[in-house]
């Protein structure tokens, strides 16, 4: 079977039946459950439906910090948010006020 998808998330071709996408939708998007785990994440915090540090929390969940992050890992686009959620030094839960 060729390749005729490319997962979003890490980037790796793979094959998906068209005709089942019906039935398992993800797999339009993702090769594998984890990627779609970080694909639902990262599609929650990029629409607003979760905080930065609720998706930092569901990302630890599953292994991904600032330290087990690879950039080769990912999609360049999809490693810059990653590496923005996972950042703690960009946080914004520590608001100066006067
Ligand atoms: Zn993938």
């Amino acid at each position: 079977m060729e390749n005729n998808h490319e997962c979003i998330i890490c980037g790796n071709g793979y094959y998906a039946c068209n005709k089942c996408n019906k039935i398992n939708s993800w797999r339009r998007y993702v090769d594998t459950p984890s990627c779609y785990q970080l694909y639902l994440i990262i599609e929650e915090y990029m629409h607003e439906v979760i905080s930065k540090v609720e998706a930092r929390k569901l990302l630890a969940n599953i292994g991904i910090t600032s330290e087990t992050l690879k950039k080769k890992d990912y999609k360049e686009s999809v490693y810059n948010v990653l590496a923005d959620i996972t950042n703690l030094k960009n946080s914004t839960i520590n608001k100066k006020t006067k």
